[in-house]
């Protein structure tokens, strides 16, 4: 990057080549990723987004810049607050991993988008869409872990996106009725598999968000590719549950009342069916076979 002078106008050159790019693209969407901590923090404390500095949760302590810097500062600081000395959860930057990972992933490594039943190829565009339905879906997996809820507010922005994705896409009508099938039909089977679940595992709380956010990866999959999320989901999320039942039974703690949120693993199911589409359950069968 380097400033030019010409007459009486100066802009600023950025070099785009190889690396570099990549590089510059992975700070950027770390710096997201920071953002999204924000966004999460202040749904708890119901501050403004946009408004008001960063400041420690605990302390109150204005955040300098340089204490701000993603996943840096925080490996810096070894966690802490710089006046305080209180632990900052490792989540903060997990959150800014995670962000660079998916930016990196749809920017830079994919071919191809599974949407609404087609395998489409890549473009910028959609690859931007895309973005902020995963920043969204990463959003409510982190509220989900913490309190077991999925807040509308992050459903309806995600599902905005794939409402514009459906526009971009080589046929947009044929696109948009797939999104919608696939939102219902969808919808609609995991109510069934959690109402039977719940019956299973006696239990009287029904996953609604789950439900809800079921209706956004249809639209944005559609039918086929939506159940080829949802066999993922349930299927990551029996292993990690298991794990977990297994963790706490060599602890001695009651493993019968495992309370574990969906969300995250409807996220992993929907991000990885983007990507991959029915090769991921082609594969699977096959290393059973
Ligand atoms: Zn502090």
């Amino acid at each position: 990057m380097g400033f030019q002078h010409s007459g009486n106008a100066y802009w600023i050159q950025i070099e785009f080549n190889g690396m570099n790019t990549e590089l510059i693209f992975i700070i950027v969407f770390a710096c997201f990723g920071s953002f999204l901590n924000v966004v999460i923090h202040r749904y708890y404390s119901k501050e403004s987004v946009i408004f008001g500095s960063s400041h420690c949760p605990k302390c109150k302590y204005k955040i300098k810049w340089f204490d701000n810097i993603p996943i840096v500062s925080w490996l810096f600081l070894q966690g802490r607050c710089r006046a305080c000395k209180k632990p900052i959860s490792f989540i903060y930057p997990i959150v800014e991993i995670l962000c660079a990972f998916i930016g990196y992933s749809l920017f830079f490594s994919a071919d191809h988008f599974f949407i609404s039943g087609y395998k489409h190829d890549w473009s910028l565009s959609i690859a931007l869409l895309s973005f902020f339905v995963f920043c969204g879906f990463l959003v409510i997996t982190f509220i989900d872990l913490k309190s077991k809820i999925i807040p509308h507010r992050f459903l309806i922005f995600s599902g905005l996106n794939v409402f514009f994705i459906h526009f971009l896409t080589g046929n947009k009508s044929d696109s948009f009725m797939d999104g919608l099938i696939g939102m219902f039909t969808l919808a609609v089977s995991l109510a069934g598999v959690l109402w039977i679940g719940s019956l299973m595992l006696k239990r009287d709380a029904m996953g609604w968000g789950d439900v809800k956010m079921a209706l956004v990866i249809g639209f944005l999959l559609g039918l086929n590719f939506g159940y080829v999320a949802i066999f993922t989901a349930i299927f990551t999320g029996a292993v990690f549950g298991l794990l977990m039942m297994a963790s706490k039974k060599m602890k001695n703690q009651n493993y019968r009342n495992l309370e574990m949120p969906f969300g995250p693993f409807l996220a992993l199911g929907t991000y990885l069916t983007f990507l991959y589409g029915p090769k991921l359950i082609n594969d699977f069968f096959s290393i059973l076979s």
